[in-house]
C-alpha cells in the first residue's frame, strides 16, 4: 500500500535524480560526521551541517525516505494538536514559548530555504485549523494559550468544512508542501549509502555489513533510536499509528485540519487529492481491523462523490512530556546524537533537529538546547505516560515470557514474540503485520522487519 507521495514519485522517477553512491565497501572511510537514517530528519541534517563545512555522510539501511516520512501528511506546522494548553501545564508558559518559536521558526526556515534553492514541492503557506465536534471549551482554551505565547491564532466557529462543528482554531500562516519533491532536490548533492544498515556503533565507529566507518560526530536519526542502552529511549516514548487515505473527486479545502476529538480526522489538499486520515492508536492495538473502511464511510459521509486512489499508515514516536529529544543521545557518549520522538509533527521537527544539532556539533550557542534535550526531566509532564507505558511494556513482557513457555500449545502457533525485547506481538489484519504494543516494532507475514526499534526479523521457529 503506497502513499500518495509514492505514487506521485513513481509517475516522476524516469526524469528524477538520485542519491549519491560510494564503492561497495565502506571500510575505514571518515567523515566529520556520519549520519544514520535518510528520512526527514537525517536529510536535513546532513544538509545543514554541510552547509557548515561539514563532510558529512548519511548510512541509510534501505533508500532516502523510505522509513515513516513517505506516509507523512507534511503539514508544516506549529499546530501540534491541543499543544499549548497542555505544554502550559505540564512544563509551564517559558518553555511552551519556547517550543512555539521553534516551531514557528522553522516553518520561515522551510519557507526561505525553498525559495533560495528554487524548490519545486509545492509549498505553500495556508491556515491550519484544529477543530471539535464536542468539546468546544477545549479549543477556547487552546486559543487562548497560542495567542498568549505570541502564535497567531484565533477561535471561531466557522469552517470551510462540510459539516458544522462546535468549534476551531486557526493558526494563520502555516504550511503545506509535497515531503518527497523536497527531500529529492536538497540531498542532491549529499552523500547518501543506500542499503548499508548500521547495527553498531562503537565509540566513534559505525559498523555496517559493508565496512566499518568513522566519524569526530555521529548522529542518530532512524526515527526510533538505534540503541537500547545508553539513553533508554525505550523507557521514554511509545509510538503510535495512523491511517490515512488518498480521494480524489472531492471539493477542494483551502486550509489544512484536524479534529481532536476521538476518532477525529486529518484533512488537507494535495494537488488534484484530498488527503484525509485518523484512527490513530497504539501501534500493536489494532486488532480488529476494519480502519480504512471506517475511515472511508468517515469520508463518503462529507464526500460522496469521493473515489480511493490509495491508503496508507505509518507511525511515530510519542514522548511522555511531549517534546521532541534532539540532542546528545546520553552523557555517556559525547560524539552521539540523536533526534526522535516528533509525536507525528515530524516536519518542523525534523527542521528543528537541523538546526540545533548543527549549532551543537559546530559549537554554536542555540537558545533551544535545554528545551529539547534528551537530558531534561519534565517529571509533571511525564508521569502519567510513563506509567501507563510501563503497564503496557510489562503486560507484554508477561506474555510473551508465557508464550515461550506453551510452545506446544494452541497459543504458541497463534502468537508471536517481538526480536527487540520479547514482547507478544498482535495481529493487524488490515496492515497484515505482526506489531508490538510494547515499543511498536513491526513484522511482515513473513516474519520480515518493518518497522523499528527491532534490529532483525523473527526467528523462523516464532
Ligand atoms: C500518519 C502520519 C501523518 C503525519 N503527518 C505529519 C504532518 O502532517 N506534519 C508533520 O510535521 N509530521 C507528520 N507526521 C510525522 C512525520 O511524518 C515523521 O515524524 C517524520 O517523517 C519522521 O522522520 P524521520 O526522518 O525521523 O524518520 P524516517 O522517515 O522513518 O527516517 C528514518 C530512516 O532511518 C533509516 N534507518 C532505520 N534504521 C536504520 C539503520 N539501522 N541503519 C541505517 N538506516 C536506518 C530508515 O530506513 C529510514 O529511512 C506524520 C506521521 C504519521 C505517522
Amino acid at each position: 500500500m503506497k502513499s500518495l507521495w509514492r505514487m506521485l514519485e513513481k509517475k516522476k522517477k524516469e526524469n528524477g535524480a538520485h542519491s549519491i553512491h560510494l564503492p561497495d565497501s565502506l571500510q575505514d572511510i571518515h567523515r566529520d560526521v556520519i549520519v544514520i537514517g535518510a528520512g526527514m530528519a537525517g536529510v536535513l541534517i546532513a544538509y545543514y551541517l554541510k552547509e557548515q563545512g561539514k563532510s558529512v555522510l548519511i548510512l541509510e539501511a534501505d533508500e532516502p525516505a523510505s522509513g515513516q516520512t513517505q506516509g507523512t501528511t507534511a503539514k508544516i506546522t506549529s499546530q501540534h494538536g491541543l499543544k499549548y494548553s497542555t505544554l502550559i501545564q505540564g512544563v509551564g508558559k517559558r518553555k511552551a514559548r519556547l517550543y512555539a518559536q521553534a516551531n514557528e521558526e522553522a516553518i520561515a526556515e522551510f519557507e526561505r530555504l525553498i525559495r533560495d534553492k528554487k524548490i519545486d514541492c509545492q509549498f505553500e503557506r495556508v491556515p491550519a485549523f484544529l477543530y471539535t465536534l464536542q468539546n468546544k471549551e477545549a479549543l477556547e482554551k487552546e486559543a487562548q494559550a497560542a495567542a498568549e505565547l505570541g502564535i497567531d491564532a484565533y477561535f471561531t466557529c466557522e469552517t470551510e468544512l462540510l459539516f458544522p462543528v462546535e468549534g476551531a482554531v486557526c493558526f494563520r500562516n502555516q504550511a503545506q508542501f509535497s515531503p518527497l519533491d523536497f527531500l529529492k532536490e536538497i540531498s542532491a548533492e549529499l552523500e547518501i549509502v543506500e542499503h548499508a544498515k548500521v547495527t553498531k556503533i562503537r565509540g566513534n565507529r559505525v559498523v555496517t555489513k559493508r565496512g566499518i566507518l568513522s566519524a569526530d560526530a555521529i548522529v542518530v536519526a532512524t526515527h526510533y533510536p538505534l540503541l537500547n542502552v545508553p539513553g533508554f529511549y525505550f523507557l521514554r516514548q511509545h509510538q503510535e499509528r495512523s491511517y490515512m487515505l488518498a480521494l480524489s473527486g472531492c471539493r477542494r479545502l483551502k486550509g489544512m485540519y484536524y479534529g481532536i476529538d476521538k476518532n477525529g480526522r486529518t484533512l488537507r489538499q494535495a494537488g488534484d487529492y484530498l488527503l484525509f486520515g485518523g484512527n490513530a492508536r497504539r501501534t500493536g492495538e489494532n486488532e480488529n481491523g476494519g480502519v480504512y473502511e471506517q475511515l472511508l464511510v468517515a469520508a463518503r459521509q462529507y464526500f460522496p462523490e469521493c473515489r480511493e486512489l490509495t491508503r496508507w499508515s505509518a507511525q511515530d514516536c510519542m514522548p511522555h512530556d511531549g517534546i521532541p529529544f534532539i540532542g546528545r543521545y546520553s552523557v555517556f557518549t559525547p560524539n552521539l546524537y540523536v533526534a526522535t520522538g516528533f509525536q507525528k509533527w515530524g516536519m518542523t521537527s525534523s527542521m528543528i533537529a537541523a538546526l540545533l544539532l548543527r549549532d551543537e556539533i559546530c559549537g554554536i550557542e542555540n537558545p533551544y538546547e535545554k528545551l529539547f534535550s534528551p537530558r531534561r526531566l519534565n517529571f509533571r509532564a511525564s508521569f502519567g505516560n510513563l506509567l501507563r507505558d510501563v503497564g503496557i511494556s510489562a503486560k507484554g513482557l508477561y506474555k510473551g515470557a508465557f508464550h515461550k513457555s506453551e510452545k506446544r500449545g494452541e497459543y504458541h502457533r497463534r502468537s508471536k514474540r517481538c526480536a527487540h525485547m520479547g514482547c507478544e506481538l498482535t495481529w493487524n489484519p488490515d496492515e497484515q503485520s505482526w506489531d508490538c504494543p510494547c515499543h511498536g516494532s513491526r513484522f511482515a507475514a513473513d516474519g520480515r522487519l518493518l518497522d523499528n526499534p527491532a534490529k532483525k526479523g523473527l526467528a523462523k521457529k516464532e
